[in-house]
C-alpha cells in the first residue's frame, strides 16, 4: 500500500470521464485544477468530472485550486517566434501593443517590470532556456543583448535571477478564482510567487471570505520565499517545492538541498509538503520514465515529501493514465527502505497539547509493537496530521463523517480516509464499532492488533483526542 500521495494535474490531455476515471484507479489522491490555463466554464466542468469519476470509483479524491498569480509573460509576436541572436540587442517594451512583437522588441504582461530591474540583472525567459542580460532601462524599455542565440515564441514566462520583482502575490484574476474555487467546494488553494507569511494570511483571507475552509498551499518559487521560509511555512497548511520557478530563480544546481530542506522544515513544524515539477517529464512524450526520474521521484519519498506532483505530464501528456501507474509503483518501492520508516520526528520537545501528545505515543507503539493498522477518529484531521509527521509502516486510517476532512488527509503521508456514519460510532461501544468498519471493509483481518486514538466526545470538533488503546481483535 502506497503512502506517499500523488497529485495530478488535468488539463487537456486528461478531461475526459473515461481518462478521470482511470487516473482515480491507478491512484491520484487529488487533482490539481491549474487557474493558469482554461476558462473559469472548464475549471467547473473538470471539477464536477472529478467528483463523478471519484464517486463512481468509491475513492476520495481531494480538490486543489492552483491560482495563477503574477506570472510576468512576454507579449506576443507578429509571426508567432523570433530567432534571438547571441550578443545582439533585444528590448522589453512596456508600451509595445500585446501582439506587436519583433526580433527587436517585444511587450510584457507586467508593466512595472522596468522598475524592478538594473543594469548587470539577468532575466531568464521561457524556464530559462533564454537569457537576456540588462545592459539599460530607459522609461519604459528595458534594453538587453541575448546571451545565446535560441528561438523565443508567444507568452514565455520571464524570471528575474535572485528576484526581487515587487509584483504581489494576488492579482485581481486570482481573487475572482478565489470565488469559483470556493463555491466549488475545492479542498485546497494553491498560492503561487507567494513572498512572504503577509502574501499567506491575505490570501486565507480572501479564501475564507468567500465562505471556503479550504487548506492553504504555498508554492515556494520565488527567492524571496526563500528568505522567509520560516514565517511562510507557519502561514500555511501546506507548501509546495516548486522547482520549476524556483530553479529559474536560484539555479538549478541549489535545487536539491532546497528541496530536502524545506521537507524536513515543513514537517518539523507539523505541515505538509508537495514536491512539484518535471518529476516524470519525459513521459509527455514516452510510455517509460527515464532513470533519473525513477531515482528522483524515489529521492523525493526518502526526503519524507506527503505528496509528488505531475504538471505536464498528466495535463498535456500522452500517457497520463501510465504515469500515474509508474509514480505510485516507485513511490510504493522507495517506501520500503528502511530509511523512509524511521524516525526522530520531535522526539526532543515538549508537546504543547494533549492530543499531539497522544498522536505521538501513538505512532512510537506503532513502531515498535507489532500492529496492524492505526484507527483515529477524527473531526478536524488534526490527530492524524501530528501522527503522519513521524515516518513510519503502519497505514494511519482517518475515521470520520466529514466530507471535507476525508478529502484533506487524503493528501497526508501514510493517511487513508474511511467514511463512517456518526451514529455507528456510539461512545459505549466505541471499540466494537470501529473494529465492525474496519473488518466490513477488509482493512483489518480477525486476529490482528490495531492502535485507536479517540477523544472523549466523539462527533464534536475540537473535543479533542485524549486517549489510546491498543485492541486486539479476536479470533
Ligand atoms: P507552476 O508552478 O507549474 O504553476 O509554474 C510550479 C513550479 O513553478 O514548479
Ligand atoms: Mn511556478
Amino acid at each position: 500500500m502506497r503512502r506517499t500521495k500523488i497529485v495530478a494535474t488535468l488539463g487537456p490531455g486528461s478531461s475526459s470521464p473515461d481518462v478521470i476515471e482511470e487516473m482515480v484507479s491507478a491512484g491520484v489522491d487529488v487533482f490539481r485544477l491549474n487557474f493558469s490555463h482554461g476558462s473559469q466554464a472548464e475549471q467547473r466542468h473538470r471539477y464536477q468530472q472529478i467528483r463523478a469519476c471519484s464517486e463512481k470509483a468509491g475513492r476520495i479524491v481531494g480538490v486543489l485550486a492552483d491560482l495563477q498569480g503574477p506570472k510576468i509573460r512576454t507579449g506576443r509576436f507578429v509571426e508567432h517566434r523570433v530567432q534571438l541572436i547571441r550578443g545582439e540587442r533585444f528590448i522589453l517594451d512596456a508600451d509595445l501593443g500585446e501582439d506587436e512583437g519583433t526580433s527587436e522588441r517585444v511587450g510584457i504582461t507586467y508593466k512595472d517590470l522596468p522598475k524592478d530591474v538594473r543594469p548587470g540583472n539577468q532575466l531568464l525567459l521561457d524556464d530559462g532556456r533564454v537569457e537576456l542580460d540588462v545592459i539599460e532601462v530607459n522609461g519604459n524599455e528595458i534594453h538587453c543583448t541575448v546571451a545565446y542565440t535560441c528561438e523565443l515564441s508567444d507568452s514565455k514566462g520571464i524570471n528575474l535571477k535572485g528576484g526581487g520583482l515587487s509584483a504581489p502575490a494576488l492579482t485581481a484574476k486570482d481573487k475572482e478564482d478565489i470565488k469559483v474555487a470556493a463555491e466549488l467546494g475545492v479542498d485546497y488553494v494553491a498560492l503561487s510567487f507567494a513572498r512572504s507569511a503577509e502574501d499567506v494570511e491575505l490570501c486565507r483571507q480572501y479564501v475564507r471570505q468567500a465562505g471556503s475552509a479550504a487548506g492553504i498551499v504555498t508554492k515556494v518559487e520565488r527567492a524571496d520565499a526563500i528568505k522567509n521560509i520560516d514565517e511562510i511555512i507557519e502561514a500555511s497548511d501546506v507548501i509546495m517545492v516548486a522547482r520549476g520557478d524556483l530553479g529559474v530563480e536560484l539555479g538549478d544546481a541549489e535545487l536539491p538541498a532546497i528541496q530536502k530542506s524545506l521537507i524536513k522544515n515543513a514537517r518539523d513544524n507539523n505541515k505538509v509538503v508537495i514536491t512539484a515539477t518535471q518529476m516524470m517529464e519525459s513521459m509527455i512524450d514516452n510510455p517509460i520514465p527515464t532513470r533519473a526520474e525513477v531515482f528522483d521521484v524515489a529521492n523525493a519519498v526518502l526526503d519524507g515529501t506527503d505528496a509528488v506532483m505531475l504538471s505536464g505530464e498528466t495535463a498535456v501528456g500522452r500517457y497520463p493514465v501510465k504515469v500515474v501507474q509508474a509514480m505510485s509503483r516507485i513511490c510504493e518501492h522507495a517506501e520500503q527502505q528502511s530509511a523512509a520508516r524511521l524516525s526522530d520526528h520531535r522526539v526532543h520537545l515538549m508537546f504543547g497539547r494533549v492530543d499531539e501528545a497522544i498522536a505521538m505515543a501513538t505512532m512510537y507503539t506503532a513502531n515498535h509493537l507489532d500492529v496492524a493498522a492505526i484507527a483515529s477518529l477524527t473531526e478536524s484531521g488534526a490527530t492524524v496530521l501530528w501522527m503522519s509527521r513521524i515516518s513510519s509502516g503502519i497505514p494511519i486510517y482517518a475515521l470520520t463523517r466529514h466530507h471535507r476532512t476525508q478529502r484533506k488527509v487524503a493528501l497526508y503521508r501514510g493517511v487513508y480516509p474511511v467514511n463512517v456514519e456518526n451514529d455507528r460510532i456510539g461512545p459505549i461501544h466505541v471499540s466494537q464499532c470501529v473494529i465492525d468498519v474496519l473488518l466490513g471493509r477488509r482493512i483489518v483481518s480477525k486476529g490482528q492488533r490495531i492502535i485507536l486514538t479517540r477523544g472523549d466526545l466523539i462527533g464534536e470538533k475540537g473535543a479533542g483526542t485524549n486517549a489510546m488503546k491498543i485492541v486486539d481483535i479476536p479470533e
